[in-house]
């Protein structure tokens, strides 16, 4: 059976939906409000169910000679004693390899899955529920009519906002900052060093570069820094490990706020919200875009199962998969919590017990989606 489907946005989730669709034998429409020009900058990194998603997508193989893998995640004090290791390696062996690589290659991926038919430089502005139908209307006052619609549009969602399936996503209350680093220190393995209600992370992500990821939670209200290069090296230019030598080299820092999305329900009618849209989260453990291409395979499976009832199958595309991405907010808001007590009682707690608690909060991602 034809569906007429239509996925909004082609950021990560998008693209990886469209791609989900395709291999179950869907032809979406694909629109992006951004320019096609548009390539993120920044890193991102991959833990092993993001890989196995992936490879469920049939994307795995591009994917390989990109980035760096990542075999250890060593977390630090904020002076650069260890606290604990994680052997990332084992925790996600028969699952998927872990690996760091630049956002702009993890588009191009997706993008070569997705056929290259997305329309840039067009947005939805408008959308109703008629009969059954999703009515849409884009940014040039074209109007067309689909059996589903996938809002993949990110945390600031319209699509979310004009189904009434929510509002503004909820921060964090969190500042990032995200750096690309070029001539630092050589480094092997995932590195975090946490300090006050902050924390440094550094990795490598292939070419010889560095991703650096680094964040402060702040009191409600506070700005964001005028000059956030600065900022961070006000923040972590007493920390120590590999960070002097990387702030040396940083030459331009991004700042980001952090969300979360929380919602009743995902979709209504013939409308579905995946991705961010769906259930944003701090990504202090990395699970977004995991969690974007788990969404992916098991659309393209509910909607294989019974395209000709597309309720049934977007109720049980939420059956499967919010308890899962529960899960991860849940672990999330866990390890944000401990990271923010006291270093005095936190690190001689995680000199102990940090590689269990840590390991902990990936146990049920290893498990098949
Ligand atoms: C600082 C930071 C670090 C992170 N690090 C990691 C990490 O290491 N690993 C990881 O897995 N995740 C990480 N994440 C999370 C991850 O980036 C997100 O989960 C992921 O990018 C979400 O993808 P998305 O496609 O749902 O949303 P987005 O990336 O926001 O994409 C939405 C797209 O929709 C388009 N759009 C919006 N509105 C419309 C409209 N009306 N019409 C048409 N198009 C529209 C937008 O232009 C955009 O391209 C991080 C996030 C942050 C903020």
């Amino acid at each position: 059976m034809t569906l007429r489907i239509l996925v909004v946005g082609a950021g990560i989730a998008g693209l990886a939906a469209a791609r989900g669709l395709r291999v179950a034998g869907f032809r979406p429409d694909v629109v992006e409000e951004l320019p096609a020009t548009t390539v993120p900058g920044a890193g991102i990194y991959l833990p092993g169910n993001a890989t196995r998603a992936l490879r469920l997508l049939g994307l795995d193989a591009p994917l390989r000679p990109l980035g760096d893998l990542i075999f250890r995640q060593m977390f630090l004090d904020a002076d650069g004693g260890e606290l604990f290791e994680i052997d990332v390696a084992a925790l996600w062996a028969g699952v998927g390899e872990s690996r760091a690589l630049s956002r702009a290659d993890l588009q191009q991926v997706l993008l070569t899955g997705v056929g290259g038919e997305v329309r840039y430089d067009t947005a939805v502005r408008e959308l109703q529920i008629v009969d059954g139908a999703a009515k849409v209307e884009f940014g040039d006052g074209r109007i067309a009519e689909y059996d589903l619609v996938i809002g993949a549009d990110g945390r600031r969602s319209t699509i979310r906002a004009k189904a009434g399936l929510g509002g503004p996503a909820v921060p964090t209350g969190q500042i990032v900052y995200r750096s690309v680093v070029r001539g630092g220190p050589p480094l092997s393995d995932w590195t975090a060093l946490l300090g006050r209600r902050s924390s440094f992370v550094a990795m490598p992500m292939g070419g010889r570069r560095l991703y650096c990821y680094a964040d402060e939670t702040v009191e409600p209200g506070q700005p964001n820094p005028a000059d956030p290069l600065a900022r961070v090296r006000e923040l972590f230019g007493g920390f120590g490990g590999p960070v002097p030598a990387i702030l040396d080299a940083m030459e331009k820092v991004q700042v980001a706020r952090t969300d979360e999305v929380l919602l009743d329900s995902w979709s209504r009618g013939p409308v579905l919200l995946v991705g961010d849209a769906a259930h944003a989260t701090a990504p202090t453990l990395a699970q977004g875009a995991a969690m974007a291409f788990e969404d992916a395979v098991v659309l393209g499976e509910v909607l294989r199962a019974t395209p000709g009832d597309v309720p049934a199958a977007l109720a049980r595309f939420e059956d499967r998969r919010r308890p899962r991405c529960a899960q991860v907010r849940e672990q999330t808001r866990d390890r944000d919590r401990t990271r923010d007590v006291p270093p005095a009682l936190r690190d001689p707690m995680l000199r102990r017990r940090g590689r269990r608690i840590f390991q902990e909060h990936y146990r049920e991602l290893v498990r098949p989606l």
